[in-house]
C-alpha cells in the first residue's frame, strides 16, 4: 500500500507551524483514539498513520528531510523511524501520550492503563452529538450492498481556530479554577462516608485553560454550522429498523473534542411483487388452469432480474416451490436465503358459450375428478396446514 502524504494525514498546509502540526495531530490522535473506537481497525491504523506523521513533521531534522526526499527520507532503521513495522501502539503513548494532556486526564503511562472511559471518569472531553439520518432502501440494493453518497448539514470544526475557539495562540490562558488540570476534587457525603470525587472543572470544562480572545468565526465555540458528503457503505442483507453507525462522523464537538457518530437508520422499500421474510422472499406465482394441468415453463421475478422455472404438469394450488440460494444474503454474511414461489391457480371468472360447453364435456371425464386416494392426499395436507 501506498503510504499517504504526511501533511494530508494530518490536515494542515505543507507551510504549517509546529503548533499548528501539533493541535492537528492531537485532533487526530482524538479522534481516533482506541478507546474511542474499540475494536475498529480502521481507526487503528489512522491513528497509526497520524502518530507516524506527527513523528515525523514534528521534528525538524526529519521534516526537513521528508520535504526533499518524501518517504524515502525517513523511511527505515537509517532515520531511526518506524519504516520496518510502522510504530506500535506503545510506541505512541510512550512518545506522545504527553499530548492527550489536559484533554483526557491522562499523564504519560502506557495504553492499556492510561485511559478509561468517558462515565467511570479520568477522561474529560467534550463530544458531539449524534447524527441521524434515514436511508431508504429498495431491494436490489438490499441484496447486493450498496454505497451511498449523502448530504448533512452538521457542526463541523472551525477553521479559522482549528477548533479551539481562541482567536490565535495567544488567546488562551490557564484555568485559575483548576490551575490547568482540568479537574477539581469535590468531598461528598455518601452511604460509606465523607469521600474525595473528581469531576471536570467546571470553569473550563476540563480542557485546563480558558479563552481570553474568542475565535472571531465561531464567536468560542470551536465549531460552526456547516455540510458534509458522506459516502455510507451499506453491506448486504440489512433490513427495515436496523440502524449502523459511523465513529466520528456525527457533529463536531465544542472546541477541539471528540466527534459525535453518525447513526443511519434502514428504510425497505416495499417491493412490487416479492415480499421478504427475513432472509427468504416470496412470490405468489398465479397460473392458468391448462398451464397448472399441462405443465409449464414460467418467468419469477427475482431481485435483479427474473428466472425461469419449470412447472410440473397436475402442479396443485397451494404448492411452494424453492429456487435455492434466490433470496437476500444474511447481514453476517451467513448463508443465503431462497426465492419461495407459492403457486395459485387461476379459475376463469367468465367463460364464454362454447368455453362452457367444453368444460362442461370435460367435467364427466374421470381424469376431472379426484379418486378417493387424491382426496386422503389433500385432506393430509389440508391437517397439517392447520397444525
Ligand atoms: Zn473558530
Ligand atoms: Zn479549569
Amino acid at each position: 500500500m501506498d503510504k499517504r502524504d504526511y501533511y494530508e494525514v494530518l490536515g494542515v498546509a505543507k507551510a504549517a507551524s509546529a503548533e499548528e502540526i501539533k493541535k492537528a495531530y492531537r485532533k487526530k490522535a482524538i479522534e481516533f483514539h482506541p478507546d474511542k473506537n474499540p475494536g475498529n481497525k480502521e481507526a487503528e491504523e489512522k491513528f497509526k498513520e497520524a502518530a507516524e506523521a506527527y513523528d515525523v513533521l514534528s521534528d525538524q531534522q526529519k521534516r526537513e528531510r521528508y520535504d526533499r526526499f518524501g518517504h524515502a527520507g525517513v523511511g527505515g532503521a537509517a532515520s531511526g523511524g518506524y519504516g520496518g513495522g510502522g510504530m506500535t501502539m506503545d510506541d505512541i503513548f510512550s512518545h506522545f501520550g504527553d499530548i492527550f494532556e489536559g484533554h483526557f486526564g491522562f499523564s504519560g503511562g502506557g495504553f492499556s492503563g492510561g485511559f478509561e472511559g468517558g462515565s467511570r471518569g479520568g477522561r474529560y472531553v467534550n463530544r458531539g452529538s449524534d447524527l441521524r439520518v434515514k436511508v431508504k432502501l429498495n431491494l436490489k440494493e438490499i441484496a447486493f450492498g450498496v454505497e451511498k453518497k449523502i448530504k448533512v448539514k452538521k457542526y463541523v470544526s472551525c477553521t479559522h481556530c482549528h477548533g479551539s475557539g481562541a482567536e490565535g495562540d495567544s488567546g488562551f490562558k490557564t484555568c485559575n479554577t483548576c490551575n490547568g488540570s482540568g479537574v477539581v476534587s469535590r468531598m461528598a457525603n455518601t452511604m460509606l462516608g465523607r469521600i474525595q470525587t473528581q469531576a471536570a472543572c467546571p470553569t473550563c470544562g476540563g480542557e485546563g485553560k480558558t479563552i481570553t480572545q474568542k475565535c472571531s468565526v465561531c464567536q468560542g465555540e470551536g465549531i460552526v454550522s456547516g455540510e458534509d458528503t458522506i459516502a455510507i457503505h451499506i453491506p448486504a442483507g440489512v433490513g427495515e429498523g436496523m440502524q449502523l453507525s459511523m465513529n466520528g462522523k456525527g457533529n463536531a464537538a465544542r472546541r477541539g473534542g471528540v466527534n459525535g457518530d453518525l447513526l443511519i437508520l434502514i428504510e425497505e422499500e416495499a417491493h412490487p411483487e416479492l415480499l421478504r421474510d427475513e432472509n427468504d422472499l416470496i412470490y405468489n406465482l398465479l397460473l392458468s388452469f391448462p398451464q397448472a394441468a399441462l405443465g409449464a415453463t414460467v418467468e419469477v421475478p427475482t431481485v435483479d432480474g427474473k428466472a425461469k422455472m419449470k412447472i410440473e404438469p397436475g402442479t396443485q394450488p397451494g404448492k411452494v416451490l424453492r429456487l435455492r440460494n434466490k433470496g437476500l444474503p444474511a447481514v453476517n454474511h451467513y448463508g443465503t436465503g431462497d426465492l419461495l414461489v407459492n403457486v395459485s391457480v387461476y379459475i376463469p371468472e367468465t367463460l364464454t358459450a362454447s368455453e362452457k360447453e367444453t368444460l362442461t364435456g370435460w367435467d364427466n371425464s374421470p381424469s376431472f375428478q379426484p379418486t378417493p386416494k387424491i382426496k386422503e392426499r389433500m385432506f393430509d395436507k389440508f391437517k397439517r396446514f392447520f397444525d
